[in-house]
């Protein structure tokens, strides 16, 4: 079959490789119909994730037809359409017992290297390193999904390919950035990034009581999309001075609930920019902390910082005073996917939401590596290029 493989830092190849089987009785071969692109392939692309092998198969948001089930799949017949969630859960483990899913004990197989930099390792992830399982991803023609009772779920009737594809990733993410912040009736709620992950957590934000959503980005499409689907209040950080502006907006209080929907590779105006990237290129730290430092200076006081960007390692220049003497809460994680999917489609069915708008691009897995370069500069006014193989 094709696939798109990872061939080093921005070296992606449209690849022949082997067909996926059964491996385990709990597996299914899904056959991918949309395949999106995410933030987090970013990562890989710029090489902050290690572990990755030449010739590994990305791509971790997507939905599908099940064309052949293992023997001890019970849920799901051949024919369904199915999306799938992007890290994989045993079921069994206390993490899965409590929807912890992210952080299955039993999922990733080659838990030695996060147990090393993180000190346990949580679930496995498709397509995304060696250090999250070695699982290839779903730019591809099929995959083959491990404990496919757990991680398929069948798309209702009535709800597009359009709209299902984004309750793999995006919509999950960003519900569970909401969900993290414990929002109150009433309470501001600050979106740092606007892009698939921001703009679902916008969306769940209103779903989830707020009074205010305010977004924070620089490119105008994305904050346009934000105001007109999201119902957001924008701010341009290359126009005006975050900091500043917040307060003001807040009458001096500070947003109650701060989001960090951009992760390591932050971008920022000034000399903070040039300190960060030099520190990563040589490995000083390994994020770009820009966007947390902001939203821990930003939130009010006894408020919530939730983190769902995506962070690797170490940090520099962490205010952690200004957390600790706010009494912040912190919270953060890979989403949970399987906690949050089926109760996302009941809700795009019920038309609260319609993730489909992110949907920029459609094109076929020849182009991926073009659709990557797009997604990354950010042209073209693309948020998410899928791949219909
Ligand atoms: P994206 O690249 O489409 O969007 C990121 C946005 O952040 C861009 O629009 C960019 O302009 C903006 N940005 C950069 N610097 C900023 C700043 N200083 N202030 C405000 N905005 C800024 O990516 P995405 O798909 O929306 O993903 C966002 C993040 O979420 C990534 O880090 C990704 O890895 C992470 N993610 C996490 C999970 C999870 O389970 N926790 C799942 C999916 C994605
Ligand atoms: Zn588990």
């Amino acid at each position: 079959m094709k696939a798109l493989c990872w061939n080093g830092i921005n070296d992606l190849r449209v690849e022949r490789v082997p067909d996926p089987s059964i491996l385990n009785p709990g597996d299914a071969i899904v056959r991918v119909t949309m395949s999106s692109v995410c933030g987090s392939d970013l990562h890989l692309l710029d090489g902050y994730v290690p572990t990755m092998k030449a010739g590994d198969i990305i791509g971790h948001e997507f939905m599908g037809e099940v064309v052949e089930v293992g023997p001890g799949v019970k849920k799901l017949v051949k024919g369904d359409r199915v999306v799938v969630g992007s890290v994989l859960g045993c079921g069994g483990c206390e993490f899965c017992q409590t929807d912890q899913w992210s952080l299955c004990d039993n999922s990733n197989p080659n838990p030695e290297i996060l147990e090393k930099a993180y000190g346990y390792s949580g679930a496995g992830i498709f397509g995304y390193s060696h250090a999250f399982g070695g699982y290839a991803g779903s730019h591809a023609e099929y995959i083959r999904v491990p404990y496919a009772d757990n991680g398929a779920f069948k798309v209702p009737e009535g709800v597009t390919d359009d709209a299902a594809v984004f309750t793999s990733d995006a919509f999950p993410t960003g519900f569970m950035a909401a969900d993290m912040c414990g929002i109150e009736p009433g309470d501001t709620v600050v979106v740092w990034g606007a892009g698939g992950v921001g703009q679902m957590a916008m969306q769940s934000a209103w779903l989830l009581g707020a009074g205010r959503v305010i977004a924070i980005d620089r490119f105008r499409d994305r904050l346009a999309k934000a105001k007109q689907f999201a119902k957001a209040e924008t701010l341009n950080y290359e126009e005006v001075d975050i900091l500043e502006a917040l307060k003001e907006m807040t009458g001096g209080r500070g947003p109650d609930r701060c989001i960090d929907a951009v992760g390591m590779e932050a971008h920022t105006t000034g000399v903070e920019q040039y300190y960060d990237k030099a520190k990563q290129t040589l490995r000083l730290q390994t994020g770009r902390p820009a966007v947390l430092r902001q939203a821990i200076m930003a939130c009010r006081k006894g408020g919530t910082v939730s983190i769902v960007g995506v962070y690797g390692g170490l940090l520099d220049k962490f205010p952690m005073g200004a957390a600790m003497n706010k009494a912040l809460t912190l919270r953060m994680g890979q989403m949970f996917a399987q906690k949050y999917i089926p109760q996302l489609l009941d809700r795009v069915a019920a038309g609260e939401v319609d993730p489909s708008y992110m949907l920029t691009h459609k094109w076929g897995l020849d182009h991926s590596p073009e659709g990557y370069k797009m997604f990354k500069e950010k042209t073209d006014d693309c948020m998410r290029v899928v791949f219909t193989p």
